[in-house]
Order: structure tokens, then C-alpha cells, then sequence
């Protein structure tokens, strides 16, 4: 059989692309980590910010090289970036025999075809539904505890700064009973947690024969599956974050206390100009109400610096959030302008790079401060962790997560990946806790 390496880029929804690629192409190709021996490269990609993209055009020019020594392999570009660029890009790359979109991974035998026969060929129609529904994913990457499993795909939001709803198309949910089924597949090979993907999981929404499904109550049915499946979701919109949910979450114990929840500015106007639909004293109500149902829920972010005629008051605004929410996490961005959003044709990217890095840099020495102080609340506090495997600096201890996503890392004894524990957290770093096995 011929050989195929995949390379991701980008958010979770790209990984688990990937792992839908891998079984439209099971039949045809086995996987290889070593990419000298590939057959095929394919390299999915992502468009969320312009270093993003920066990356993989330097991937591809490395690229050059191996093809140059092994003249049959052929390399082909998958997601965003084919998305966004779209044929443009098989003129510029000339490493590219074929590009396609998120919609189009059920075409990529053909492609592959076509351009073994010496075609370019690319296919970037999105659709209004396809949700690779019927696809069960080869989970070739995956530590045997923990998978992601894709409930939904695209995004109506048009938040001004992203390019996400014009790269993955309009939004579209997946049928309970397929996730339901893949699921299933899961447990019987041992997993112990999913995370339910998609960019808007919150707005997930299925009807069939007059039953309605929202995503409340789809986190329900998941959760009853097994009270030894641990439940995850990601990303969820402020907007849509209604009590019916916060209550779902409250009432499992096996539905994780963790909500991510990206707040992006602490400014009105800004929030406005970035078309997020809710203002700042909506965001506090919403955190609030999750600190009414859940006191230990654990709350993390997205934030961006120095969007469009950001003022250093607002900025200010975005430190005051943080000082409000003390969130335990937050990925945080500088502001990357993308092309064709509404943002690019509209507003100024006026803020200088250098203030952009100034900002982020203060939004991120404060974070690690609140981090580090949320975590030295947690000494002395036991938790149930689910194992997850060695810690990478010592074979001697393992790491695993308690229900609030933290990572917390402990000598190793008897225990193995996969079993739940208990571990009374001893220490702490702002990244991680430090824990003693719990003895029963
Ligand atoms: N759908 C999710 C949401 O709305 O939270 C995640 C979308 S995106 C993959 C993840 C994060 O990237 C966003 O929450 C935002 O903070 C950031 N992001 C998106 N576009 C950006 C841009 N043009 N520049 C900088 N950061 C950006
Ligand atoms: Fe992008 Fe906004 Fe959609 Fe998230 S909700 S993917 S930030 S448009």
C-alpha cells in the first residue's frame, strides 16, 4: 500500500479534518510519521491570522526538497488556506499537485487521480450540509483516552475580524444519532472523554420528525451514554450561552466543569466593531450565572489585542475583564487584519504592531499572574483526574486532568493512561499543579 503523512495546522476542527481525511483515504494509503517515505503529503491548513499562513508557505518551499528527491511523491493543500486562496495558490506553489476545501475532502481520491494523470486540480465548494456524517475518523493521533468528535461545522457569526464563516461556509449540525453512533465506537475502544467540536458548538441545533435537539440537550444524551465518559465542548459564543445550558452542565457530574468562553475585548465599541452581539455587562451576567449554577467551574478565554482604532483606555477595558473574570486560561492574539473580512474593507488597522505587542504583552503578564494565583488556591484541594499519560520532562510521573481541565502531574506507582484517580494537588506552577496520589 502506498503511504500518506498528514500535517495540521490550526484550530481542533483541523485536527479532527485530518482525522476524517484519513478514513476517506484508508483504503488507498496507510499512515507513515516519516515523511521521506510518503507517497502523498498532505498538509491542512489554517488562515485565522497571517502568521498562520506565513508558516505553511514556508512549509511548502521545504517541501520542495523532498519531492525533488522522490519525483512520484505528491503534495496536496487541505482546508483554510485552499479555502481562502483557492487556485491562486497552485500558481504560486508550484510544490501543490492539488488543493481542497473543507467542504470537498469526499473528492480528494479523485483529485489525487486527476493529477497523477498531470492535472492540477482543485476542489473548494463548500455546502450547506455536508457534515461528514456517515465518515467514521481513523483516530491515528490520539492517546487512546481522549477524542474530539465533530458536532458541527461552519459559522453564521461574521464576526468582523474573521475570516472562519467565509474559509468553512455556513453553519450546519450533524445528526444525534451519528454522533451518537461514533460515540458508541468509542467506548468500546476504551475512550474515556470526548470534546464535542465545532466553532459555535453552542448554536448546534438538530430537528428530524418533528423531535428538536438542541445543543443542551445533546450534551444530555452524551452525557447518559456512560457515567465514565467524561464530556467536553469547544468553542462556545457568549451570545448563546443560555441558562438551559449552564443547568445541563451543572447536572452531570460527568459533563466537565470547564467553559470556554471567548470574551475578545473588554470594550463596548470594540465589541460592536468586532460584531460579537453582546456587550460587556451581558459577558459578566453570563459569567456570573456560571458561577451561580457552578462555583468551581473553571472559565477560560480568547482575547485580541489591538484591533481596528483601538484606544489605550479600551485596551485598559480588556485588563479590567480579566481582573473581573480571573479566568484560568486565555489564548490571546494580536490583532492579524484578513483579507475580504468585513474588518479589511471596512475599518482601519491603525494600531502600530509595536503597541499591538505591548498590549498583548501586558494582557499576558497579567494572565499569568491571575493563573498562578487561581492555582495556589488549589493546594491542598483533591481531585478525580482521568490519566492521560507520561509527563514529558520525567517517565516516572504521569499527567492526567481533573474536571476543570487543569493539567495536574503526579508520581506514576501502579497506575495506568486511562484509569480515573484520585490526587490531592501539593503544588503549583501558573500552567500546571503539582499532586500526591490519593491512597483509597
Ligand atoms: N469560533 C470560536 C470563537 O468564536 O471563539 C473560535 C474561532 S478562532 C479559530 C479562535 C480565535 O482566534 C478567536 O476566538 C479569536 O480570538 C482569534 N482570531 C480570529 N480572527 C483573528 C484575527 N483576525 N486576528 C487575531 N486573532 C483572531
Ligand atoms: Fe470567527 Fe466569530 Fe465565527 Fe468564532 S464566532 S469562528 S470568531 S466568526
Amino acid at each position: 500500500m502506498k503511504k500518506l503523512f498528514i500535517e495540521t495546522y490550526g484550530c481542533q476542527m483541523n485536527f479532527a479534518d485530518s482525522e476524517v481525511v484519513a478514513s476517506i483515504l484508508k483504503e488507498m494509503y496507510s499512515l507513515t510519521k516519516d515523511i521521506q517515505e510518503a507517497d502523498l503529503i498532505l498538509i491542512n491548513t489554517c488562515s485565522i491570522r497571517d502568521k498562520a499562513e506565513q508558516r505553511i508557505h514556508k512549509r511548502l518551499k521545504e517541501l520542495e526538497a523532498y519531492k525533488r528527491k522522490k519525483r512520484t511523491m505528491q503534495v496536496g493543500l487541505l482546508g483554510c488556506m485552499a479555502e481562502r486562496m483557492k487556485e491562486e495558490l497552485l500558481q504560486t506553489e508550484p510544490v501543490l499537485d492539488f488543493i481542497a476545501g473543507p467542504d470537498a475532502y469526499r473528492s480528494l481520491p479523485q483529485l489525487i487521480a486527476d493529477s497523477q494523470h498531470g492535472h492540477t486540480s482543485f476542489n473548494v465548494l463548500l455546502s450547506k450540509e455536508e457534515t461528514y456524517d456517515n465518515i467514521m475518523p481513523v483516530r491515528y493521533d490520539a492517546n487512546g483516552v481522549s477524542a474530539f468528535v465533530s458536532i458541527m461545522r461552519g459559522c453564521n457569526n461574521f464576526c468582523s475580524y474573521c475570516v472562519v464563516p467565509y474559509t468553512r461556509g455556513r453553519e450546519r449540525s450533524r445528526s444525534p444519532k451519528t454522533i451518537l453512533g461514533e460515540i458508541e465506537d468509542l467506548l468500546k475502544d476504551n475512550y474515556k472523554e470526548v470534546t464535542l467540536l465545532g466553532q459555535n458548538v453552542n448554536s448546534y441545533y438538530w430537528k428530524e420528525e418533528g423531535q428538536e435537539v438542541s445543543f443542551a440537550k445533546l450534551m444530555a444524551m452524551v452525557a447518559e451514554m456512560s457515567p465514565e465518559l467524561r464530556v467536553r465542548f469547544a468553542t462556545s459564543h457568549p451570545k448563546d450561552l443560555s441558562d438551559e445550558l449552564i443547568e445541563t452542565i451543572a447536572r452531570y457530574d460527568n459533563i466537565c466543569k470547564c467553559i470556554h468562553l471567548p470574551v475578545q475585548s473588554g470594550s463596548d465599541r470594540m465589541l460592536k466593531l468586532m460584531n460579537r452581539h453582546y456587550d460587556s455587562a451581558w459577558y459578566l451576567e453570563r459569567i456570573a450565572a456560571i458561577r451561580r449554577y457552578m462555583p468551581d467551574c473553571s472559565i477560560t478565554t480568547d482575547v485580541i489585542a489591538g484591533f481596528c482604532t483601538e484606544t489605550e483606555e479600551e485596551h485598559q477595558m480588556t485588563l479590567e475583564m480579566f481582573r473581573k473574570v480571573r479566568y484560568d486560561y486565555a489564548y490571546m492574539f494580536k490583532f492579524s487584519m484578513r483579507p475580504n473580512t468585513y474588518a479589511e474593507k471596512h475599518l482601519h488597522d491603525d494600531v502600530t504592531e509595536e503597541v499591538k505587542t505591548r498590549r498583548l504583552e501586558e494582557i499576558i503578564a497579567l494572565q499569568g499572574q491571575i493563573a498562578l494565583e487561581n492555582n495556589r488556591k488549589e493546594i491542598g484541594k483533591e481531585y478525580e483526574v482521568l490519566v492521560e499519560g507520561e509527563s514529558h520532562r520525567s517517565k516516572e510521573r504521569l499527567f492526567g486532568r481533573n474536571s476543570q481541565n487543569k493539567v495536574i502531574v503526579f508520581e506514576r506507582h501502579e497506575v495506568q493512561p486511562g484509569q480515573y484517580v484520585k490526587v490531592k494537588v501539593v503544588d503549583c506552577t501558573a500552567a500546571t499543579l503539582l499532586g500526591e496520589l490519593c491512597t483509597q
